[in-house]
């Protein structure tokens, strides 16, 4: 055929998935030419990647394993599958029944159906070694910096489940089929639609201090605040981790810069705030601001998840992980943090999901 590759993205609109729809068709895209599938519940947006020429959307809810049998089993040349999707419960145990679910529902779609699948890549991430929000810090982990091959905590985590079904259906097709798993930490991206979005929800509490004029105050702990934090930059088909640090106090000075904001720092232990406090009752203010400024039409809700930023802001713990290995295997490719920071609030404004 026309296309050497032809990849299903699973989360289109996601954080990861948005990035991947719009670099995977782009004709230096390393296993290209690529053709593109990307699923999601809801309808693409004006900021969703456009889906020409080598992009097709598929609105299918993969949480039903009928509309996604009927929507993803027709698509019999699918080479390699990019599973970069969740859904948020309140407890782990439901997080755990409904991610394997979805994970299940869309396997069991593709893996009859598309004969040259040759490839799936599933994103999980660094609570692997931490533990589930539930139990995130509370349970014991080994000493960072986390290398791929710790073992698992004793302690549920859907991620466990998703590499477990994977590994189980995987290992019925007689190793035809590769796989890898990758394990982002805080990821920097855009996506008005990503249940964690931190520098999306931290452009949208820079422009709520701006509207409000008031000051742009550090929701977080003196660790992340002061400590050396490693992010995770996406932009590659194939994703790895920065490799290099920075501080928090680097990127706080940015983002008052580029919103022009006063702001202060860590203001010890007495004077914590947490954003959910701080930013209760703000979704009159958001519909103010998009009307203001005749932004894209959103909710705050959707744009910003002030829980997200409160529990990773909030972290005393240092976790750097290691990238030895990614590194061995050739996943050379890295951002500039302090870059790679700039370039996604200015990628919000220019979508006008913030002013
Ligand atoms: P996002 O929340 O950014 O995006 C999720 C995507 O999945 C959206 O496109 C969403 O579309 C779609 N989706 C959700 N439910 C369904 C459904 N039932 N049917 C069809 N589509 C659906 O995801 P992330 O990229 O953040 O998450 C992927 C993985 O990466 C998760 O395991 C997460 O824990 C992990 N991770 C994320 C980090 C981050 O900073 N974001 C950091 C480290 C790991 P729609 O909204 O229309 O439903």
């Amino acid at each position: 055929g026309k296309y050497q590759s032809v990849g299903l993205v699973v989360g289109v609109t996601g954080i990861v998935g948005n990035s991947l729809a719009e670099i995977l068709p782009l004709s230096d895209t390393p296993g290209g030419p690529w053709k593109v599938y990307g699923v999601s519940r809801r309808p693409l947006c004006s900021w969703s990647p456009t889906p020409v020429p080598a992009f097709e959307h598929i609105q299918c809810d993969i949480s039903n394993p009928d509309d996604a049998l009927a929507k993803l089993s027709p698509l019999t040349d699918i080479t390699h599958v990019f599973y970069v999707s969740w859904s948020a419960h309140p407890t782990e145990a439901e997080n755990r029944e409904a991610n394997s679910a979805m994970l299940r529902n869309v396997l069991a779609a593709v893996l009859p159906n598309a004969p040259n699948l040759q490839h799936i890549c599933l994103q999980t991430g660094r609570k692997h070694y931490v533990g589930s929000f539930e139990a995130l810090f509370k349970v014991e982990f080994p000493e960072p910096p986390f290398t791929e091959e710790m073992p698992r905590l004793n302690c549920p985590n859907f991620y466990y489940d998703l590499e477990d079904i994977l590994f189980d259906e995987l290992s019925k097709r007689d190793g035809a089929v590769s796989w890898s798993v990758h394990r982002p930490t805080t990821i920097f991206g855009f996506s008005p639609y990503s249940l964690m979005n931190i520098v999306g929800a931290l452009c949208a509490y820079a422009a709520i201090c701006k509207h409000e004029g008031s000051l742009l105050r550090w929701p977080g702990s003196r660790m992340t605040w002061e400590g050396f934090i490693d992010p995770f930059a996406k932009n590659e088909a194939f994703n790895c981790s920065n490799g290099d640090v920075f501080k928090w106090k680097q990127l706080w000075r940015i983002l008052a810069e580029q919103f022009g904001v006063d702001f202060v720092g860590y203001e010890g232990e007495e004077n914590r705030v947490k954003l959910e406090e701080m930013m209760k009752g703000k979704e009159g203010v958001w519909d103010e601001i998009v009307a203001k400024y005749e932004l894209a039409p959103t909710k705050l809700n959707d744009v910003a998840q002030w829980w997200f930023v409160d529990a990773i802001l909030g972290v005393e713990i240092e976790h750097l992980d290691c990238m030895n290995k990614s590194k061995e295997h050739g996943f050379l490719g890295f951002r500039n943090t302090i870059t790679s920071f700039h370039s996604w609030i200015d990628k919000m404004k220019a979508y006008k999901i913030v002013p």
